[in-house]
């Protein structure tokens, strides 16, 4: 990126009430086949149309073709079950019913390699694309075929690859994984999940980015946050490790969260996507509250290394205030950037 402290959201925003019903998580779509897919490919260049008049300057296909983040990829894979369900605890915070591993998964064809070529011809300004990580994907199963939480994030990572290679084709500057389950699993993290990580993202030759967060504004987030005391330093288990590693960008979330701005000094080197903006609620940030969040950042980041943010996705919140959420995203940035030359 050429621009200093360049914009992005961290992928999701609301979809329009004629594809979805808003402000709910797997939200049926409301229209079927031909009309679906065109509706979501509609949606989604109107997600870019929304962005670039914001004034963001790195696009996102704002997540308008899937119904979830995690569960839109895996149902497009071989070797799980949608009709077979098991309750799970997921990132060990709530129950949900979930699909099963029955079979070796497998990834038969490219899930949004079409998509991705569709955002990329609706603008002429850098795109990135979000998949979920490995380890949020187990957490997000019944496994009845590996047994094993280690092989299955490996065979999903080998999968990953296949598909964030698809991406690239297509054009897609910036491929982010989430993984927001790396503030959870600890000895996991280490023993493995940014193994995984690096081998979801092997070879690519654009930017490559991970998301760790402590989830978008859900109560079962929000219940869990109030648990973790006035300091959350769960990123100190991961930085360390994700510095020494090969991906390129680091997305977390600041503002309103308890997060000591000093830990992404552990990233020193690396990009920071740092969150200026609450999805929890639906106050609208000033500029300046923007600007002072990036501002606080920049003793610990180069400066030719920040980019703006949001803390999560906006998937939750309704279309103006996430678009009033975006304008305020860019002029935070704009004032910063006048600020600093
Ligand atoms: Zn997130």
């Amino acid at each position: 990126m050429n621009t200093l402290l360049p914009t992005t959201i961290v992928g999701s925003l609301p979809k329009p009430l004629w594809l979805s019903e808003p402000e709910k998580l797997w939200s049926p779509w409301k229209l079927h086949d031909d009309e679906l897919r065109d509706g979501k490919l509609d949606a989604q260049t109107l997600a870019v149309h929304e962005q670039s008049r914001a004034g963001l300057d790195i696009i996102s296909d704002g997540e308008q073709t899937r119904q979830h983040f995690v569960t839109t990829f895996i149902e497009h894979l071989a070797g799980v079950d949608f009709d077979r369900r098991e309750t799970v605890r997921i990132r060990d915070r709530y129950d949900a019913s979930v699909p099963t591993v029955v079979g070796a998964v497998g990834r038969e064809r490219p899930v949004f390699a079409a998509d991705a070529a569709r955002l990329r011809a609706a603008t002429d300004q850098p795109i990135k694309w979000a998949l979920p990580g490995p380890m949020t994907m187990i957490d997000t199963l019944y496994d009845a075929h590996y047994h094993s939480r280690e092989k299955l994030a490996w065979e999903f990572a080998t999968i990953l690859n296949q598909e964030a290679r698809d991406l690239e084709a297509a054009g897609v500057d910036i491929i982010q994984i989430d993984e927001p389950a790396f503030n959870v699993f600890f000895d996991e993290l280490k023993d493995w999940g940014v193994a995984a990580l690096e081998r979801a993202t092997e070879g690519l030759n654009c930017r490559t980015a991970v998301h760790i967060c402590y989830g978008y504004g859900i109560k079962a987030n929000t219940d869990w946050k109030a648990t973790l005391g006035s300091e959350w330093r769960q990123y100190e288990e991961s930085f360390p490790l994700l510095q020494q590693s090969s991906i390129d960008i680091v997305s977390l979330e600041s503002h309103n969260s308890r997060v000591p701005v000093e830990l992404i000094e552990l990233l020193r080197g690396k990009t920071v996507m740092l969150g200026a903006i609450d999805v929890a609620n639906d106050t609208i940030e000033t500029p300046h509250e923007v600007a002072e969040t990036l501002r606080n950042a920049l003793p610990y980041v180069d400066v030719d290394k920040l980019y703006a943010s949001t803390n999560c996705g906006m998937a939750p919140l309704t279309r103006s205030v996430a678009r009033e959420k975006m304008v305020a995203l860019a002029k935070g940035a704009s004032l910063l950037r006048r600020e600093i030359s």
